[in-house]
């Protein structure tokens, strides 16, 4: 069942984003070759205690990993796709780094991800980049009330194809909201016109997941970092986004 949302409960899931957001920028201070992943967690999580917030991964049980996940964000780096456990890792010039990036505050959840191109990264990375970040613009673009949920995931489905580069189809988008993972699951890819049609108080997290080379990934021994099959690169971009009135209120940015 598809939870929509009051005009009360999109501005603390704003106010969840915000913070989301701001967690982003303060990873952007100090991104550099040379950090260890661990670093980026525990700036990621001052910033969100700072705020009065709670991690939303630390500790989350998932249905695959019996283990809970001990980090307060994701980090996936090259061929790692998503869930990526912080650590000892030295980020490296010319990786191209995924942060996913979840929050609660007074009982909702925002989750987004950014893809960062660490240095001097290859023409591919570059390209892998750029199609994974237009993807989720275009996506966010279909998010307006009457439009079916499958519309979403032909979009980036489409942009993928056309730059040669496959989705993941083992992982989705979701709906969010007191949960974090709530109905419905969305597809990055398939035909357009099917699904729900979409309604105003409709919360998103669109999450486009693009590899350079199969779409097929496995699970590591971490029980928790998605890596690409062929150790190819993967790129991942997510916002939480709200069907709302004429145009879509994108909840995890602040601009
Ligand atoms: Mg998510």
């Amino acid at each position: 069942m598809i939870i929509c949302k009051s005009a009360d409960e999109i501005r603390i899931m704003h106010k969840a984003g915000k913070i989301v957001a701001k967690v982003f920028l303060k990873i952007e201070e100090i991104l550099e070759p040379g950090i260890t992943t661990d670093y980026i967690d525990r700036i990621a999580e001052a910033t969100i205690r700072s705020e009065k917030a709670v991690p939303a991964f630390k500790g989350y049980r998932g249905k695959l990993s019996k283990k809970p996940f001990p980090s307060s964000v994701c980090i996936s780096i090259n061929e790692e796709v998503v869930h990526g456990i912080p650590g000892k890792r030295v980020i490296k010039n010319g990786e191209l780094v995924s942060i996913d990036v979840g929050v609660k505050i007074d009982g909702f959840y925002g989750d987004a991800a950014r893809t960062y191109k660490v240095g001097d990264v290859s023409n591919t990375a570059d390209r892998l980049w750029n199609a994974t970040r237009e993807a989720l613009d275009m996506a966010i673009g279909k998010c307006v009330s009457g439009n079916r949920l499958s519309d979403i995931s032909n979009i980036i489905e489409n942009r993928a194809e056309a730059e040669g580069f496959s989705v993941v189809k083992d992982f989705v988008g979701h709906g969010i909201g007191r949960d974090m993972h709530e109905d419905p699951q969305i597809l990055n890819y398939g035909p357009p016109g099917q699904g729900p049609i979409l309604k105003q108080g409709m919360v998103l997290a669109i999450e486009p997941m693009f590899n350079q080379g199969t779409s097929d990934v496995e699970i590591s021994r971490d029980l928790w970092t998605v890596v690409t099959m062929d150790r190819k690169l993967s790129c991942h971009f997510e916002d939480t986004v709200a069907i709302w009135e004429d145009d879509p209120l994108i909840l995890t940015r602040l601009t």
